[in-house]
């Protein structure tokens, strides 16, 4: 995952959508597909991270956790960067 755009992203995060909330929309990198976080977090394990990973159950069932510092905001949804 690309870590270019993690100080863009902290900045307009606290506009963002709230970490651990269930139901935010979250929007593949190709834009075609659209998940939903399911209220789940875990700690980033990346070293030097301080963005919380957060699961996404997407259309087909899957589950990623993608970290909030790897996406970006737009609006009340996240977009993985
Ligand atoms: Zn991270």
């Amino acid at each position: 995952m690309k870590r270019t755009k993690a100080s863009k992203a902290q900045r307009v995060l606290v506009d963002g959508p709230v970490v651990g909330e269930t139901g935010v929309k979250v929007v593949s990198r190709d834009g075609i597909e659209t998940g939903l976080t399911t209220g789940a977090t875990r700690t980033c394990g990346m070293e030097g991270c301080l963005g919380r990973r957060v699961c996404v159950k997407w259309p087909d069932g899957k589950v990623t956790y993608p970290c909030t510092k790897g996406m970006i905001v737009n609006g009340k949804k996240w977009r993985i960067g």
